[in-house]
């Protein structure tokens, strides 16, 4: 198979890129580097089955021949997805229209990265697909919010009008190597700053949680759901839950800092809980996590020190 990955330089991308081509296939990793990093790709190029293109999916882009999309092309951490909300808002819209025009062109079956912020807020916990949300529309992560939640509309309508072959993957909170380590989110933040004797900083006071998928549980998922014929959108995420102030003194005492722990203002809109309910990841992908936060956290602590 030749899968086109799109944001495929991104975390999440080059580490689906790396295992499709271990499993045999050709990639065209495409890119336009905005928060991508040429450097999490540079090791595949010797690949004669791996391809890049720097490219804007906001203008259109003519494959030769793909067999299935994975398209992961948007900033996605509040620092970078509200550093220019428009751009962000064109990636869940005009891009999507380029993506999907794409899929239905070349007749090819498209897994969409959608998110969990499709749930906002949430009022049901832990949350299931069939939660419809609580997203603030005019606040500061309504550019990625309300952007992934039109790009879903965007998949169902081609889905029905022009029989294009969507599945949507609800992506909760993912970490491991590859992480950017100035993309500003809790993970990165805490490692970083526990490694250097800086403070860790928590905002509010703690107590909102998070949901920990390590990047290799979440990339088999994609593969799964991408090649099953399950219909309609599947959340996937590791239900390992914790607070904010609990996840910093793990971090803390895995990393055997003495940094201290400070409280900064809480951003506005942020998630009180998250926490994927995973029964039908379970039930249709037969998909559940297999790695702990313990494996995964070493790793992730590993490899940040190597930076
Ligand atoms: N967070 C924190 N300190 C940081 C960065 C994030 O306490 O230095 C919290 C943030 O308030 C949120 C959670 O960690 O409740 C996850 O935020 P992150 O930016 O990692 O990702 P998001 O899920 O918002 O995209």
């Amino acid at each position: 198979m030749r899968y086109l990955v799109t944001g495929g330089a991104g975390f999440i991308g080059s580490t689906l890129c790396r295992k499709l081509l271990t499993e045999g296939h050709s990639v065209a990793c495409l890119d336009d580097l905005s928060t991508g990093n040429r450097e999490n790709i540079t090791e595949l190029d010797v690949h004669e089955r791996f391809e890049f293109f720097n490219h804007d999916l906001t203008k259109p882009f003519f494959p030769d021949k793909i067999d299935a999309i994975f398209n992961l092309a948007c900033p996605a951490s509040p620092v970078h997805y509200q550093y220019n909300p428009i751009r962000t808002l064109k990636m869940g819209t005009l891009a999507m229209y380029n993506v999907l025009g794409m899929a239905s062109r070349l007749n090819v079956p498209i897994l969409q990265a959608s998110t969990s912020e499709i749930y906002g807020d949430p009022s049901e916990h832990p949350q299931k697909e069939s939660y419809l949300g609580n997203v603030n529309p005019i606040g500061p992560r309504a550019c990625y919010d309300e952007g992934k939640r039109v790009a879903e509309a965007l998949c169902v309508a081609y889905e029905s009008y022009n029989n294009v072959k969507v599945h949507i993957a609800r992506i909760f909170n993912t970490y491991g190597p590859f992480m950017d380590p100035k993309d500003g989110r809790v993970v990165s933040n805490f490692i970083v700053q526990a490694l250097r004797g800086k403070p860790i900083t928590v905002y509010g006071n703690g107590s909102q949680t998070s949901s920990f998928c390590f990047v290799d549980d979440l990339v088999d998922g994609l593969i799964k759901l991408l090649n099953s014929d399950f219909r309609g959108p599947v959340n996937l995420g590791n239900p390992d839950e914790y607070s904010m102030i609990k996840f910093a003194e793990i971090i803390k005492k895995k990393t055997n800092s003495s940094s201290e722990i400070v409280f900064k203002d809480l951003p506005e809109d942020d998630p009180k809980k998250r926490c994927p309910d995973i029964s039908l990841a379970k039930e249709f992908l037969n998909w559940e996590p297999k790695v702990s936060l313990e494996e995964g956290i070493n790793k992730t602590i590993d490899w940040f020190k190597q930076k």
